[in-house]
């Protein structure tokens, strides 16, 4: 096979991949664009006025993440999939590190698989060090496009992970379905009729955005802890709901969705703000040019 035909079928599964919907375990793509939009939308003035004006590539790049968790690309698939969320109850109270590296050697030492425990803390923490960064480079080059581009880009993938997080179902063992005593799930399917929800209610950016008072973290690392306990906190709300979460007229599931998804935002624009205020202490190297 030549070159070219090898670029073309390239372009073919590339194409294959961008239309097929694999999305399990994710607010759906209408509920994460909207919010991504509200999170930007909330932020005060002092955040940069680009950024707060790019709240449609931030709430496009938003989506990408599920986009990724796709079989026809499987080492991506596989490495992706346990980004998205995060099983507390397997830690049975312990804290957890700050770092990657040094929470999967605590998986090993209690026998747990981490891919199975989730990662999304340190997706999130991750994410808000790569756009830290960006902003450091926009502080020192705030007419260069293509660092304006990169800072909503990585925005984009912090709204994803961060919104992910707040759906109670992406912070337990209980993620579809609730686990009794003897091993078997009450209430399957649930999980892709909380993720839907959003995007089905209607919500606004604009509403979701107002009275949202957005404040930046002390210790990035201790927010995500604190929205990681507070979503599990939530779960047991998500499950006094079953066999009420296709009745868009039901009030109380209304209220719980505005819920979820106003904290989403608040937690994202949190990010966002701590991401811009610590950009200040960041030193860029020497050998970098732009
Ligand atoms: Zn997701």
């Amino acid at each position: 096979m030549g070159w070219q035909m090898a670029v073309g079928k390239g372009i073919l599964i590339a194409a294959f991949v961008l239309c097929a919907a694999t999305s399990v375990r994710a607010w759906w793509s209408d509920g994460h664009a909207v919010m991504t939009e509200a999170a930007v939308l909330a932020l005060p003035l002092e955040v940069p006025a680009f950024f707060r004006a790019g709240g449609q590539v931030a709430a496009h790049l938003s989506i990408d993440a599920d986009v990724f968790k796709n079989r026809r690309v499987p080492t991506l698939d596989n490495a992706e999939y346990s980004e998205h969320f995060f099983n507390l109850e397997y830690l049975q109270g312990r804290s957890f590190p700050a770092r990657r590296y040094d929470f999967i050697e605590l998986c090993q030492q209690l026998g747990l698989d981490p891919q199975r425990v989730g990662f999304a803390p340190y997706a999130i923490v991750e994410w808000t060090g790569r756009l830290t960064a960006a902003f450091a480079e926009y502080r020192r080059w705030p007419e260069d496009e293509s660092i304006r581009y990169k800072c909503l880009v990585y925005a984009g993938f912090i709204a994803h992970y961060a919104e992910d997080l707040c759906q109670p179902l992406h912070a337990t063992v209980h993620h579809n379905g609730k686990i009794g005593a003897d091993g078997t799930a009450v209430g399957k399917g649930i999980h892709e009729r909380v993720d839907s929800a959003p995007g089905r209610l209607g919500f606004t950016a604009q509403a979701l955005a107002q009275g949202q008072e957005v404040a930046a973290f002390d210790s990035l690392m201790a927010g995500v802890v604190d929205q990681v306990v507070e979503s599990n906190s939530r779960v047991q709300a998500v499950y006094d709901l079953l066999g009420r979460w296709d009745n868009a007229d039901d009030g109380q599931m209304r209220a719980l969705v505005e819920e979820r998804s106003r904290r989403a935002v608040h937690f994202t624009a949190s990010l966002y703000l701590t991401a811009w205020r610590n950009s200040e202490d960041i030193r860029l190297p020497g050998w970098l040019r732009r």
